[in-house]
């Protein structure tokens, strides 16, 4: 049994209606520990356990330290989550509320994985939360379960942080010799590492991350994901902050989701009717979801945007 469920899968009426096209929604939200990242990171660490780690690692305090943290404690294995100072209450909430140990270190996340590394002994593994083959080779289930359905779109539509579910849904569509159907790589602006990235032919480093979708907000992105856009493809949109909160409130009332900026980027293409979609008949968002996105926090964003 994967540590990851069978999402629904769903034709939107709303979003149908805004974008004059068929729209269909995989509802990774649904996902234990709130977000695709269990479809991965859960074979990655089912892999490893196999293998003989006795227990896990992450630097995450997002959704990949959670989906870490849930693959730990559903496997009966011990999981260690360090995080930054900057980590919210809540995501440390939902760490412990799966029995992760979690440490709370240094100013950035790059001091936070520092530390993470330093703990790493031999019969532990340390859980990438996007650049490892393995983590890709789970996010293609989510393909898997699309094809099984018969249903096949014209374009797909989907988030880019590190580019770990870029991969994977790469991978998945070339396994099922969909490996023509364009995928819309989407990004917010002050978080465009992919969007660089296919600018300068090869993964950049940003300087800094400036966007409230802190989970798109990894400064490189991994080499799989650009050696993808030159085997198949996959065009970039940029969104900005405001079109991704905007969305997430709208997909809110629409359909009684409640996702992070992360997601909300996606939803963001389709409610904002951007150009390029007016080619596809039929087109499927990943909704990628956000086990740390509240009312109250998007509240608190939009009166700062006001
Ligand atoms: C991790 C994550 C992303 C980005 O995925 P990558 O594999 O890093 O590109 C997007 N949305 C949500 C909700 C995530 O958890």
């Amino acid at each position: 049994m994967p540590l990851h469920i069978e999402t629904p899968l769903l034709l939107s009426r709303p979003l149908s209606l805004i974008a004059e096209r068929s729209v269909w929604l995989k509802l990774d939200a649904l996902q234990p520990a709130g977000s695709f990242k269990i479809r991965g990171i859960g074979h990655a660490c089912e892999t490893y356990r196999r293998r003989g780690a006795q227990r896990f690692i992450s630097s995450s305090g997002g959704n990949a330290g959670l989906a870490v943290a849930y693959a730990g404690r559903t496997l009966g294995l011990p999981v260690t989550v360090v995080v930054p100072e900057t980590t919210s209450e809540t995501a440390i909430k939902l760490l412990r509320q799966e029995n992760a140990e979690v440490i709370v270190h240094g100013a950035s996340w790059q001091e936070a994985n520092v530390l993470a590394q330093s703990l790493i002994r031999a019969a532990d593994a340390f859980i990438h939360p996007f650049d490892d083959a393995l983590v890709w080779q789970g996010h293609a289930t989510l393909i898997e379960e699309v094809a099984r359905t018969g249903l096949k779109p014209d374009a797909i539509v989907l988030s880019v942080g590190g580019g770990g579910l870029l991969a994977g849904v790469s991978e998945g569509l070339e396994r099922h010799d969909w490996g023509q159907v364009p995928i819309v790589a989407v990004e917010t602006a002050g978080a465009a590492s992919f969007r660089a990235a296919l600018a300068a032919g090869q993964p950049v480093s940003l300087e800094q991350i400036t966007s409230i979708a802190a989970t798109l907000g990894a400064k490189r992105v991994c080499d799989q994901a650009v050696a993808w856009a030159k085997r198949r493809p996959i065009e970039s949109l940029v969104v900005t902050d405001q079109d991704a909160l905007t969305a997430c409130e709208r997909f809110l009332d629409d359909h009684r989701v409640l996702v992070e900026p992360a997601c909300g980027a996606s939803l963001a293409v389709v409610y904002e009717r951007a150009p390029g979609l007016e080619r596809f008949d039929t087109i499927l968002v990943v909704v990628c979801g956000g086990a740390t996105a509240s009312l109250d926090q998007i509240r608190r964003w939009r009166a700062a945007m006001l």
